[in-house]
């Protein structure tokens, strides 16, 4: 199976670590809290159907992703259960949406009117009602919009409302302010509405993971399902300890002593001090390992070694203790020998969040996907 791919660089998805993650969520939750596993951006770079499928068989019932193209990929491969596409899609394609049973976001009357032109649809498309209640992003705000959009979904027999929803855009943050201001918000306009519909929900990871008494019937669950805490300020506040499952590896390609006064990489920025061992990993800024990672650090042999030099477009190169053979492991992140490199890491050193980064570790590196210890399929996104 591991022929699948023919170059020294994977990344490893640990799924025993997603369903984890999966189940501490469900077992946090009361019984009648869906799931529903945000598997948009590829499963946040992890693989979106070996996601999906993991977190549906941990507990989850829906899943839920950015982009239409994103939900048609996940039908085609297999994916059965109601999948809610969380961005707008283009009036037209709701015809799409109908063939597929695709679930919709209404968050403004006039994408409405235009979608039900399309009709009559071969089904009808379930909606969910996004409320804007201080993200400033999707979703409707006006009570007079809310009660015309709902008005016209009744009226039509190509649509239905199935649910209705808001985004927190500080629930990760340990001033609850205006989390408050936004769940109170949401409280009165879901009083808008002349019935609420079945599904309600509100709870990303953050929010669910900290107002569980505050989600209504189901979560939308990204970054903790993965593992990752939703900010750096939360993670002692966990209630119940995240498994990473995202992890980088390569190995080393080429070892060679560089004397001292010698160069390294593009610029000739780095110059070896005395006669020194540099070893070439092949990942570069192409595969997501960016340039500013320039002086960060890999593990080898369970040690961490420096990145010398500019990170290049497929390359870059390492200073070593010692000369290690070639096919030697590089670990860029996860463990060795109980040393780890964590995602929380890199993405302070780049200054960014940890979303980030598994989501930029490009489709040019293929992942490996592990399930009770062993590789259970391989993607390589390049055959
Ligand atoms: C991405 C996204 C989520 C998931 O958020 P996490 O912080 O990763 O749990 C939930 N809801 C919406 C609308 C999103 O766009």
């Amino acid at each position: 199976m591991l022929s699948s791919f023919h170059r020294d660089t994977w990344a490893e998805i640990d799924l025993d670590a997603i369903f984890y993650n999966v189940q501490s969520m469900k077992q946090l939750l009361d019984d009648d809290v869906e799931i529903i596993a945000v598997v948009k951006a590829n499963a946040y770079g992890h693989g979106d159907v070996q996601v999906a499928r993991t977190a549906l068989e941990a507990g989850a019932t829906r899943v839920a992703v950015a982009f239409l193209d994103e939900a048609l990929s996940l039908r085609k491969k297999g994916i059965d259960v109601p999948i809610l596409v969380l961005g707008a899609v283009r009036p037209e394609d709701v015809v799409l949406a109908s063939k597929e049973n695709i679930t919709l976001t209404v968050f403004q009357t006039e994408w409405l009117e235009k979608a039900i032109q399309y009709g009559p649809l071969p089904r009808p498309v379930a909606l969910h009602l996004k409320l804007d209640t201080g993200m400033g992003r999707l979703g409707v705000k006006e009570e007079e919009e809310v009660k015309r959009i709902v008005e016209l979904i009744e009226e039509n027999d190509d649509f239905f409302l199935e649910g209705v929803y808001t985004h927190f855009a500080t629930a990760d943050e340990l001033n609850t302010t205006y989390f408050e201001f936004q769940y109170e918000t949401f409280l009165q306009m879901l009083e808008w509405l002349p019935k609420r519909p079945p599904i309600v929900h509100c709870g990303n990871s953050a929010t669910a993971l900290r107002f569980r008494d505050k989600v209504f019937n189901a979560i939308r669950l990204g970054i903790a399902m993965y593992g990752l805490s939703p900010s750096l300020e939360m993670k002692p506040l966990l209630p119940y300890p995240l498994k990473e499952a995202f992890s980088l590896h390569s190995r080393l390609v080429h070892v060679k002593q560089l004397k001292a006064g010698e160069k390294v990489s593009y610029g000739a920025t780095y110059t070896a001090e005395k006669d020194e061992w540099i070893g070439t990993v092949p990942i570069g800024y192409a595969d997501g390992w960016l340039r500013k990672l320039q002086n960060f650090c890999v593990l080898v042999n369970g040690t961490r070694v420096p990145i010398v030099g500019r990170i290049c477009m497929d390359q870059f190169m390492i200073r070593l203790p010692e000369p290690l053979p070639v096919g030697t492991k590089v670990t860029l992140i996860g463990e060795q020998q109980g040393e780890k490199i964590s995602i929380d890491e890199v993405a302070t050193y780049l200054n960014t969040i940890n979303y980030e980064i598994p989501c930029t570790i490009s489709y040019r590196v293929p992942r490996i996907f592990l399930k009770n210890k062993s590789i259970i399929e391989v993607r390589n996104a390049l055959l």
